[in-house]
Formats: structure tokens, sequence, C-alpha cells
């Protein structure tokens, strides 16, 4: 670390935070170009009725970017200057730039859901079964569509799957019909089924599974889930969460210093810390 009067603070905000892997990831890329005399990132506890006094802060001191997760995408849309148009779609902001004191919030999370499977395959006109309906779930949704994938959704509440699927386009059923993935090619799963407390659980079970699916489960801890584990044995392609967590920070990077990320230090730092 190379911390100077010059430097400029990025930082990540949620409630909690401190099993956040971004401040790892962004100061290794930072010191792998040479620019952590330009910037540090950290991490910060905001409460959510804090944010306000929290965007005051930001303003007062030049913090440069904020990475926001868990509970703050949503809440803190209304203290910001500007709005790009993803993220107003989304409905969401992950990330924001500080501008000379306009801050700008964006969403990065669609990149997490979409590039990690046009590394290997076009979205285009492939069938996506998306399982979840909540906040993750809309930048999925937002991104598949946008790749002219047809997306169907299914949620444990219809009403919020009917919801997402008026707001994106797209087909809603219950996680009661998950019978009907037997056909498609891309499943996501976008809800904590398998995620600690409850990594014997999947969302899906095993039998519908084959090895024509492309099962991207957006949980990153544990790092190989019951659902992955499954679709392995499967034949199924998988994709991990960590995925997603890097993609949208690669993006971050670039919002944040204007530099392209160095990706394969970034990974490394991730993996070996999850
Ligand atoms: P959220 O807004 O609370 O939405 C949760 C969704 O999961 C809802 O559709 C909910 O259904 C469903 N759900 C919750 N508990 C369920 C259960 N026991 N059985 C069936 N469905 C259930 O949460 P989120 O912010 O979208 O986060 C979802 C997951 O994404 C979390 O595991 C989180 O850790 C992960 N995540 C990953 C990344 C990454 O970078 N990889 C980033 C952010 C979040 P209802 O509509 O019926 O309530």
């Amino acid at each position: 670390m190379n911390i100077s009067a010059k430097t400029k603070i990025c930082m990540v905000i949620g409630d909690p935070i401190e099993h956040s892997l971004s401040p790892q990831m962004h100061n290794a890329g930072y010191q792998a170009l040479g620019i952590d005399e330009k910037f540090v990132y950290v991490a910060c506890e905001v409460r959510v009725n804090n944010l306000a006094d929290f965007i005051k802060g930001v303003r007062a001191m030049g913090i440069r970017g904020i990475s926001c997760t868990i509970p703050h995408k949503v809440e803190i849309i209304k203290f910001l200057d500007e709005i790009d148009e993803t993220a107003q779609i989304i409905g969401a902001v992950n990330t924001v730039v500080n501008e000379e004191g306009r801050l700008k919030g964006y969403n990065t999370d669609w990149l997490g859901a979409v590039i990690p499977i046009e590394e290997s395959i076009s979205l285009k006109n492939k069938k996506v079964a998306l399982i979840g309906a909540g906040g993750v779930a809309r930048a999925i949704a937002y991104g598949v569509v946008k790749k002219n994938a047809l997306l169907t959704i299914f949620n444990r509440s219809i009403k919020n799957a009917k919801t997402l699927a008026r707001e994106f386009g797209g087909k809603a059923f219950t996680s009661n019909e998950l019978g009907r993935i037997k056909d498609m090619d891309i499943i996501f799963n976008a809800t904590p089924v398998g995620m600690h407390p409850d990594e014997d659980k999947s969302p899906i079970p095993k039998e519908l599974i084959t090895k024509r699916h492309i099962v991207f489960d957006v949980i990153y801890k544990p790092y190989e889930t019951k659902l992955l584990r499954e679709a392995k044995e499967q034949g199924a392609q998988v994709i991990h969460g960590v995925e997603m967590l890097f993609h949208q920070g690669i993006a971050q990077f670039k919002l944040y210093t204007g530099n392209e990320a160095p990706k394969e230090v970034m990974k490394s730092i991730l993996l070996e810390h999850l």
C-alpha cells in the first residue's frame, strides 16, 4: 500500500459488511496496476437510518466511489444527483461515482449475470429459467432480456414473479412448476436457498437437471452449493456465484479508476479468500 495525501477513497457499504471481499479484490487491482497511491478501497458498515448522513460525508470528504450492497441498493437512489438509464430500469444502484461533487448511480450487477455466460455461449434466443424474483433477479432479468434471451421466472410468491415478468418481459410461474425447466437452456438460482445456514438445500430437484443445462447459482458462499454439486453430477455446465461478484466488481473498477481491471490478479485474490 502506498497511501498519501493524493489518495482517493473508494468503499463498499452495507449492513452487515465485514464478510465483503470487495476491499481485497479492488486493492489487489490497484497494486497490480501501480495506482495504489491514487486509490484505496475500504469497507464501511452503514445502517439504513444513517444513509443520509453517510452521503453528506461522501460529499464533504470527496469519496470517489461507493459500492452498495444489502440493504442500500434501492434506498440510496433518492440521495444521488443522477442515475444512469440501466440503473433506472433495474430500479437499483450498486455503484456510485463522485464526479467533482456530482454523485451518479450505476448498476453493474447485470453484467455479472450475463458476462460469465456469454464467455461460452450467446444468450440470444436461449431459454432462461430464473428462480427468484428479488433484487438480484431484477438485474438478471434485465441482462438476459437485453441479450435477447427468452425469460421464464419461477418464484415462491407468484405475485412477485408476475411483477418481474410484466416489467422485463417473460412468463411467470410458482416454484411448484419447476418441471418446466427440463426444456430450458440456462437456469439461474437467484434465491438464498443453498446459502449458509441452509447449505444442505437446493432450490431444484436434482432429477430436473440434465446435461443440456447451464446452471448459474448466484450464491458465492459456499463456493460450491448443493445445486452446483448436483448439476455437475447430472453432467450440466456450472457457473459459480463468484463469477457474478467478480464481473460486477470489474465493471466498478473501470468506473472508479478509468483503468481496465487486471482481471487475473483480482480473480485469484477472490478465489483465495473464498
Ligand atoms: P431478495 O431481494 O431478498 O430476494 C430473495 C428471493 O428469493 C425472492 O424471490 C424470494 O421469494 C426468494 N426466496 C427467499 N427465501 C426463499 C426460500 N426459503 N425458498 C424459496 N424462495 C426463497 O434477495 P436478493 O438480494 O435478490 O439476493 C438473493 C441471493 O443472491 C442471496 O443469496 C445473495 O447472497 C445472492 N447475491 C449474490 C451476489 C453475487 O455477486 N454473486 C450479489 C448479491 C446477492 P419471495 O418473492 O417469495 O419472497
